[in-house]
Parts: C-alpha cells; sequence; structure tokens
C-alpha cells in the first residue's frame, strides 16, 4: 500500500517538485518501504525517530527536519543526520546551526518557516520579518538560506489555504529579487496531504506528505 501511495503522488506530481514523506510516528520499516518505493527524501519531526530510521535506511534517502527546532536539540549528531532544516525561525535558532555546523565542517541548508497565518500558537516567523531575518543570517558563514517553508492555517477545506500559500510565494519572489549574498532562493515547502495540489498551483516546489503515503496516523 505503501508502494501504491508513492508511485501514485510521483506519477502526479509535476517534474520539478520534490515529494518530501513525512514520516512521524512510523516504523523505521515503513520509511525503508517508501524508500524502496522511490522517495528520495524523509521529513523527521523528531530526532530520535530521525535517529532510527536513519540506521536502516540511511544515506539510500536525503532528511530534512521538519519538526519544531529548540536550541538544545540543534545537536551535532543531528546536524550530521540532515541535509537540509526547513523550520528555522529565529536568528537565535540560525546561528546555533551556524555555530555547531562550524564544528563539523558542514554548511547546512534552511529554509525560513513563515507563519503565514498568523496564528499566535504556530511556531514560524512572521510575513514582514521574514526578510529582516534573511538579512541577519547572510553573514552565517555555515548556514545557507535555500527558500521558505509553511504550514498555514490547518482547515477542513484545502481551498482555505490557498491565500497563505499565495502570501508564502509572494514573500519567496520578494527575497529572490533582493539578490543577497549567501541566500539562494531556489526551495519553496508548503503542502500536506490535503493541500497539496492547492500548493503546487501557488508554486511549491517541495510537498511535504505523510498520511497520503503511510496511511492514518493512529
Ligand atoms: C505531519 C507533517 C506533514 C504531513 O502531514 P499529512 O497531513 O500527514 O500529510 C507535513 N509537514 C509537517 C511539518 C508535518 O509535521
Amino acid at each position: 500500500m505503501i508502494s501504491d501511495n508513492v508511485a501514485q503522488l510521483l506519477s502526479e506530481l509535476p517534474q520539478g517538485v520534490q515529494l518530501v514523506a513525512a514520516a512521524k510516528g512510523r516504523h523505521p520499516e515503513e520509511v525503508l518501504e517508501a524508500v524502496e518505493a522511490g522517495i528520495t527524501v524523509v521529513g523527521e519531526n523528531y530526532v530520535r525517530e530521525a535517529r532510527e530510521a536513519y540506521q536502516l535506511v540511511g544515506s539510500r534517502a536525503r532528511w530534512h527536519f521538519i519538526g519544531t527546532l529548540q536550541k538544545h536539540t540543534v545537536r551535532r549528531n543531528v546536524l550530521q543526520i540532515f541535509d537540509m532544516i526547513e523550520t528555522v525561525d529565529s536568528f537565535a535558532i540560525a546561528s546555533e546551526i551556524d555555530r555547531k555546523c562550524a564544528l563539523i565542517g558542514k554548511t547546512m541548508p534552511v529554509l525560513i518557516e513563515v507563519n503565514s497565518g498568523r496564528e499566535a500558537q504556530k511556531s514560524g516567523v512572521l510575513p514582514e520579518d521574514v526578510e529582516p531575518l534573511i538579512r541577519q543570517t547572510v553573514d552565517l558563514g555555515n548556514v545557507r538560506v535555500m527558500g521558505l517553508m509553511t504550514m498555514g492555517p490547518y482547515s477542513a477545506d484545502r481551498e482555505d489555504s490557498r491565500p497563505f500559500f499565495a502570501e508564502t510565494r509572494r514573500i519567496y519572489d520578494m527575497i529572490k529579487s533582493l539578490y543577497l549574498p549567501n541566500v539562494e532562493m531556489r526551495y519553496l515547502s508548503m503542502g500536506m496531504t490535503d493541500s497539496y495540489r492547492v500548493a503546487v498551483e501557488e508554486g511549491a516546489n517541495i510537498v511535504r506528505i505523510g498520511t497520503g503515503i503511510f496511511g492514518e496516523r493512529n
């Protein structure tokens, strides 16, 4: 079933849209099955789950961190696993990643998470704070901003997500047009199982899909 879902999604998504398998709560064996079916990028919310899945799957996939980051979770072994961190939302986190990556000689590609719905309890930076934050990070030699990520407010109606995706796309294009040094706006990560089609219409080139690949979470 996992392999059918992956095949279906891969055939449906337009060229140039990267499918990230959002693996929270799944067994490493399920993650491996998805990778064997053609998934090239795994998204992990939790470090412990990432480590377990990584032990089984290793470099057969690339690894994106898509969970909530706290300063103390930015550890050396975490930075060794991940190829991209999609959820940077403060200068404190960016500079901690920079500092720890310098110690292991790595430059970490990161996305800035945008709180496009301006929700009080949501992580991410407010739309008007994206540019100032990115300008602050240009001097961090071991962090490279490569785009934006957003969740958008949850709604049962996927069309409700469209304005939040469109707003994030607008900020993405605006930052791109600034040609900031050490910033390469290449990735726009938006859309999950219920909303990825709308997200792709609004310009996403990374979609993060969990349920649509692995089935309902228990
Ligand atoms: C869980 C999760 C997803 C995938 O959600 P589904 O609705 O299961 O597709 C995508 N992005 C993030 C950040 C997540 O935590």
